[in-house]
């Protein structure tokens, strides 16, 4: 499986709030292969995908959805609704007249139904590389106006994206780093949005400390040893997935860690989103080494 398929395992394990169902249904049908009274079908290598998607319509529009397996190269999971009055009876569902690429906002009743529907559009269409090897998102889609209203959804949860052509279709892509970040996080994948906060600093930090190294022999900066101890605590955490069920203020704690791995309590105090004291902040990272070496 690649970093992608499994990423997209793991999202379709996300329980899903009864008020985000329709967001996440429409996400999936919108960005799926056809959508449209002539066809509405997706495809994918990954059978999760495909069966969240026929299960999301079947419970959603009571109709029936075909699923066929292909073995060409890749084995390919292919959900269609065959039936005319059955995509008919979904496409009148969406208040969408007709026009393609235009995305209806009906569903999104909060914040967290816009995020689902973009975690639907990653599952039906989404790429994405693996960060180990370079940093890249990709949402192909058919209709200019449809990447155009993707990328102002994205944008207004602090995901920069940008749209290209490619071939007769566009692609909207996320090319940064700390994009892919919020990404992940938007779409419901904290844990994997946190390791690739570490992986990207690691490499910065580890070039810098050598630097320290280089200059200073064995004396290393007291901050950054304080912070390495800190976040070999998170990444034993996040490497069991046990940071996630942690109370909401050490999570926060251990993003702003991983976020500046090598400012001192007071720089990131000064960088916390919500106003923190030096010693409240130094009492939730000693709290989060604690149970890192409780567990250990
Ligand atoms: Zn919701």
């Amino acid at each position: 499986m690649s970093f992608c398929s499994d990423i997209k395992t793991e999202l379709t394990d996300i329980k899903v709030s009864r008020c985000c169902v329709q967001a996440l249904t429409y996400g999936l049908l919108l960005f799926g292969r056809a959508f449209g009274a002539q066809k509405i079908s997706m495809q994918s290598e990954n059978e999760a995908v495909t069966k969240l998607y026929s299960a999301l319509i079947k419970k959603n529009y009571d109709v029936d959805v075909k699923i066929t397996v292909g073995e060409s190269k890749n084995t390919t999971y292919k959900a269609e609704i065959a039936d005319e009055i059955d995509r008919l009876k979904i496409l009148a569902s969406v208040d969408f007249g007709m026009v393609e690429g235009k995305i209806s906002h009906e569903f999104f009743n909060r914040a967290c139904c816009e995020a689902a529907f973009v975690r639907g559009a990653f599952l039906a269409c989404g790429q994405m590389s693996d960060p180990a090897k370079s940093y890249r998102v990709d949402f192909p889609v058919k209709n200019e106006a449809l990447a155009q209203e993707l990328r102002d959804i994205l944008a207004r949860h602090s995901v920069a994206a940008n749209i290209s052509t490619r071939g007769k279709g566009f692609v909207v892509y996320i090319k940064r780093s700390e994009m892919i970040i919020n990404l992940l996080a938007l779409i419901g994948a904290s844990a994997r949005s946190l390791e690739l906060i570490e992986t990207t600093i690691i490499k910065e930090v580890n070039n810098k400390t050598n630097r320290v190294f280089n200059c200073d022999g064995a004396n290393i900066n007291k901050t950054i040893e304080a912070s390495m101890k800190q976040r070999k605590a998170i990444e034993y955490l996040i490497k069991r997935e046990m940071l996630s069920s942690l109370p909401e203020e050490l999570i926060a704690a251990a993003r702003l860690r991983l976020k500046y791995p090598e400012a001192s309590l007071k720089e990131l105090c000064k960088n916390s989103p919500e106003t923190i004291t030096v010693s409240g902040l130094n009492h939730r990272l000693k709290k989060i080494i604690e149970i890192y070496e409780e567990i250990k």
